[in-house]
């Protein structure tokens, strides 16, 4: 009777907000990095998404960010993404705070959507600081591996990701931390919480008094402070849940 339950806590949320993460995306077909079939049982992660193996060999780095753009690309958002979007328009939470870099919740029509990792839809330019689609940079990585700026000639460009050992962006951690003080209830998803300073919003949240929920395919560490664990598919889970919620 958990999704009910979870329902019954989102009735009452009046400043609720969702945290997701890698798996709200599964079903979408873009692979998580963590968990069963996860990327990192391919790759290891310091090797590919540091920023210093980035700058000491963006080929190696733009070979793997080139099939999985291609990948997220074409990725259209699930029936999760779909239910959080609901869920906003309800106003049974306020925003989504993602781990994600796929624009999938903008995508399914979630208004208020906070991007902690930054965006996989753009790249940057490390010289001259231009900004171009990913899209348009990804059509021209059949001629040139790794892509450079057309503006100022030479240098290589960057995914607006963060990677390890860059810093997160300050306006969007600022606002993840005070969405977290002031929740009532947080719903977490498809997040495996072991990534700081992300998984520390849902303890802020705690701390502040709100009510958790955890929807994810595998346990979390923090699935012991939650009043509802649901261990299933975000995709399969959260449209009963926003179907009761609404009801
Ligand atoms: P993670 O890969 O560490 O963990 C994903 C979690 O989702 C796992 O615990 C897994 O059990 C669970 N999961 C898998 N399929 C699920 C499903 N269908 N429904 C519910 N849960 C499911 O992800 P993370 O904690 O977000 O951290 C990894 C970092 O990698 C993120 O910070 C993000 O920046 C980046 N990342 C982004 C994307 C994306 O944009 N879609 C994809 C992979 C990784
Ligand atoms: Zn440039």
């Amino acid at each position: 009777m958990t999704v009910p339950r979870a329902a019954e806590i989102l009735s009452s949320a009046k400043r609720g907000v969702a945290l997701t993460g890698a798996g709200v995306s599964a079903e979408s077909g873009i692979p998580t990095f963590r968990g069963e079939g996860g990327l990192w049982t391919q790759y290891d992660p310091v090797k590919v998404a540091s920023i210093d193996s980035f700058l000491a060999d963006p080929q190696s780095y733009w070979q793997v960010s080139r099939e999985r753009g291609r990948v997220a690309l074409a990725a259209r958002p699930n029936a999760g993404h779909v239910a959080l979007a609901e869920l906003e328009a309800v106003g049974r939470i306020v925003a989504v705070v993602t781990q994600n870099t796929d624009g999938l919740h903008q995508d399914s029509g979630s208004k208020r959507v906070i991007e902690l990792h930054g965006s996989g839809r753009k790249v940057e330019c490390l010289d001259c600081g231009r900004i171009e689609p990913r899209s348009e940079v990804q059509a021209r990585l059949d001629v040139e591996m790794p892509p450079r700026c057309p503006n100022c000639g030479g240098s290589v460009l960057k995914p607006t990701v963060v990677l390890f050992g860059e810093p997160m962006p300050a306006a969007a951690v600022q606002e993840a931390f005070e969405l977290a003080r002031s929740a009532d209830v947080i719903l977490v998803v498809g997040s495996s919480l072991v990534v700081y300073p992300a998984a520390e919003i849902p303890l802020v949240a705690l701390r502040a008094g709100a009510r958790m929920i955890v929807v994810n395919a595998e346990p979390t560490p923090f699935d012991r402070w939650a009043e509802v664990v649901i261990h299933g598919r975000s995709g399969e889970v959260l449209p009963e849940i926003a179907r009761l919620t609404s009801e």
